[in-house]
């Protein structure tokens, strides 16, 4: 008799080993980028180039005991979820709970508790959003409970306040057709200071820091259909993928390479230095040698005196991009979206209306019409 195989999906999420944490970045980098390779075995997934996987993180541990100090529990008390589900506080902190950022329910109960004016307090009751985003601006929940000592809450009151911790999200670096038994990701490391205290990304810093080898940790397939391949093998494609972004591209050129699709291939990459930061030269400069990636343009910003972003690239080729576009080339954008993605959007206007001849407007409709056709897709974060 067979047994029917298991289905892994958010919830109930596949307990994946990570097999490998390197991190890309050399000596003299100022970032921390990572590739992480988690085993497939026994998952049956099935992801498409263009997914992404959702990682369930733990919190740091450190963090959960400043809380449960600063509150004064022991750690050992019961309390319960909005599911129903019951653990101890100590465990709900870890896996259960948001405990970074405030939730609108935790902020109006430690106004509530706060004694006398209290700026927050205004703040929450008055409609003032912005203001209330700015006095927020890196502040944690432990800053609310360090800042206010007298505060009490009991274990189900504060737990009651939380939001659930959510699965974090990162697009897949790698095509099944190459690596039919693993899934790559490239994260890069969240760590900052503010307000005096050193800060730590949930995900990432759980990725690189907590999870120790062959440790499982619980993944699943999140569907991007919006940001697959062109269905026509022939199709050619512009990527556009500094820092981070550059994953999904890592993923469509091992795709194209393995199915020998003939479609032209142009990669645009960005990162701060050529010596410290290029991930994956060696891969690329494969993909090129054998005629997969067909251009490859990088733009290194601190390499010299001024910025040189990926959008400066796009402006120097302006002819030939406009060319691949009006050839039927899809587009696609991964990476920052507060700043990169919309200065790369004005970057393409710009193309549209010199090498098309067109005014603003005429620019803005081809853009439009290209993303109407589902040629101009973005991945951003
Ligand atoms: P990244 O920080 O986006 O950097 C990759 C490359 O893009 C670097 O060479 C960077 O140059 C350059 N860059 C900076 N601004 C740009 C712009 N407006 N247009 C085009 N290129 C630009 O790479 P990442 O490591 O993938 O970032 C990881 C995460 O941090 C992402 O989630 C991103 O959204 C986030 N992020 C947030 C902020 C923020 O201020 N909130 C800033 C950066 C990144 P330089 O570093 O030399 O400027």
């Amino acid at each position: 008799m067979t047994s029917t195989p298991v289905l892994y999906t958010r919830k109930n999420p596949f307990p994946a080993k990570l097999v490998e944490n390197r991190r890309l970045n050399l000596t003299g980098s100022e970032k921390e980028t990572r590739h992480y390779v988690f085993s497939l075995s026994g998952s049956g997934f099935a992801y498409d180039v263009g997914d992404s996987i959702g990682v369930f993180a733990q919190n740091d541990p450190e963090l959960v005991d400043q809380i449960l100090q600063a509150l004064r529990f022991s750690g050992d008390e019961s309390v319960t979820n909005k599911e129903g589900e019951s653990f101890t506080i100590r465990e709900g902190l870890l896996q259960n709970f948001q405990i970074t950022q405030p939730s609108r329910q935790f902020l109006e109960a430690i106004a509530q508790r706060s004694e006398g004016t209290d700026e927050l307090k205004e703040l929450l009751q008055s409609d003032r959003t912005k203001e209330l985003e700015h006095y927020l601006w890196g502040m944690e929940v432990i800053d609310f409970l360090i800042d206010r000592p007298s505060i009490r809450f009991t274990p189900q009151e504060f737990a009651a306040t939380l939001r659930k911790l959510q699965p974090r999200l990162y697009s897949i670096a790698s095509s099944l057709k190459a690596f039919p038994e693993s899934v790559h990701l490239v994260i890069a490391t969240v760590r900052y200071e503010s307000h005096g205290r050193p800060r730590k990304g949930v995900a990432s810093t759980y990725l690189a820091e907590r999870v120790t080898p062959n440790s499982a940790v619980p993944i699943f397939v999140h569907v991007a259909k919006g940001f697959r391949l062109p269905q026509n093998p022939v199709t050619p494609i512009i990527m556009i993928g500094p820092g981070t972004g550059v994953a999904p591209f890592r993923a469509y050129l091992q795709e194209r390479h393995a199915t020998g699709a003939p479609g032209r291939n142009w990669l645009f990459f960005g990162e701060q230095r050529f010596k410290c930061d290029f991930f994956y030269q060696e891969e690329f400069e494969f993909f090129q040698k054998v005629g997969v990636l067909t251009r490859f343009s990088t733009a290194f910003s601190r390499d010299q005196a001024h910025k040189i972003y990926v959008q400066h690239r796009l402006l120097e080729n302006s002819k030939d991009i406009y060319a691949w576009l009006e050839e039927g080339a899809h587009l696609y954008v991964c990476g920052d979206a507060a700043r990169m993605a919309k200065d790369v959007d004005v970057a393409l206007h710009q193309i549209v209306a010199t090498e098309g001849g067109k005014t603003p407007e005429q620019a803005a409709e081809y853009i439009e019409a290209l993303r109407k056709e589902k040629r101009y897709k973005k991945d951003v974060y």
